[in-house]
């Protein structure tokens, strides 16, 4: 664990900002072979990164899984929903 996340990048590294940008596709696996490594390296070390990725993880697994589980809108709705509360952001 060093504290280079906090040097300034030169653009061959991912930054946060380019991190969160990326999020969606980086889980979807839709980034090519080394943006997708250069992302997944930041978000091992960068522990705001970490949170948010794996947030939003859960948060595409919570809706995947009411999507096949049951076609109700309500249903589906309800479930976010108890998963954002239950990762304490509330909707
Ligand atoms: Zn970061």
């Amino acid at each position: 664990m060093t504290p280079d996340h906090a040097k300034p990048t030169t653009g061959a590294e991912v930054d946060c900002k380019a991190a969160l940008e990326s999020l969606f596709e980086f889980l979807d696996g839709e980034l090519d072979g080394s943006l997708e490594e250069r992302l997944k390296a930041h978000v091992h070390e960068c522990r705001p990164c970490f949170e948010r990725a794996d947030f939003e993880r859960r948060f595409l697994a919570a809706v995947q899984a009411a999507r096949t589980e049951e076609r109700c809108p309500k249903a589906l709705r309800e479930r976010v929903l108890s998963t954002l509360r239950a990762e304490g952001l509330g909707a």
